[in-house]
């Protein structure tokens, strides 16, 4: 598996990436798509730091899921440990940020959640964590006002502005830490903007959010790479 896309800094102690937490329903024109309702508190849920890949490795989709879905959003790196951070120094916590793929298995999300039953293994998988080499966070424009945009083949489906978060990072930071400690090297996904749609092997994803970067990753049938 190719790693080297992602600086060694990021990967060895102590930034090795414990965990993921990631942010649902923070776009209220992607809540729309989802038939859902704002929230009033931040929707957390969690991917595990195995299905993390970089920029270039291939996003695998395990035969017979269905539908899997695209996700562009903006990731904070933690550089330091945190606890009942207050919003008003929660970037003080942030070392750094990338582009992200918050991939979704969404038939699987959706047969779990009509059954009222977690839906952890559709945001899980293998593979299903792309994210960009990180830049520090002292190296890109207003973290409140990016641009987000996801193709398809060259195709535009997705785009959006950080602006439009309904929770942004700092109240993310103090929502989280309020309840799970951060430490070095996790990471926050903050949301996806509206025109998630669907990816099948073959489909080259790329994901792009202004100054941050670019993240291209080609999507192949799991069985096929033996
Ligand atoms: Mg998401």
């Amino acid at each position: 598996m190719r790693l080297n896309s992602i600086p060694q800094e990021f990967l060895s102690p102590p930034m090795r990436c414990g965990k993921i937490i990631c942010v649902g329903q923070n776009y209220r024109e992607h809540i729309k798509e989802l038939k859902g309702e704002e929230p009033e508190e931040p929707v957390i849920f969690l991917k595990p730091a195995s299905s993390l890949i970089a920029d270039g490795e291939v996003i695998q989709i395990p035969a017979g899921i269905g539908r899997v879905d695209h996700e562009v959003e903006l990731a904070l790196v933690i550089g330091s440990r945190g606890k009942d951070i207050p919003a008003s120094s929660a970037l003080d916590y942030v070392m750094s940020v990338a582009v992200f793929n918050d991939v979704t298995a969404r038939d699987v999300q959706s047969r779990y959640r009509k059954a009222g039953l977690p839906w952890t293994l559709s945001k899980g998988m293998d593979s299903f964590a792309p994210m960009s080499p990180p830049l520090p966070l002292n190296r890109v424009e207003d973290i409140h006002h990016l641009d987000l945009e996801l193709r398809v083949n060259g195709e535009l489906r997705q785009k959006g502005n950080t602006e439009q978060m309904i929770f942004p990072p700092e109240e993310l930071i103090a929502f989280i830490s309020r309840y799970m400690r951060l430490e070095p090297g996790d990471i926050i996904a903050t949301g996806t903007p509206s025109g998630v749609g669907p990816i099948r092997p073959g489909d080259l994803v790329e994901a792009e959010i202004s100054t941050v970067g670019t993240l291209r990753n080609p999507v192949v049938d799991a069985l096929k790479l033996g």
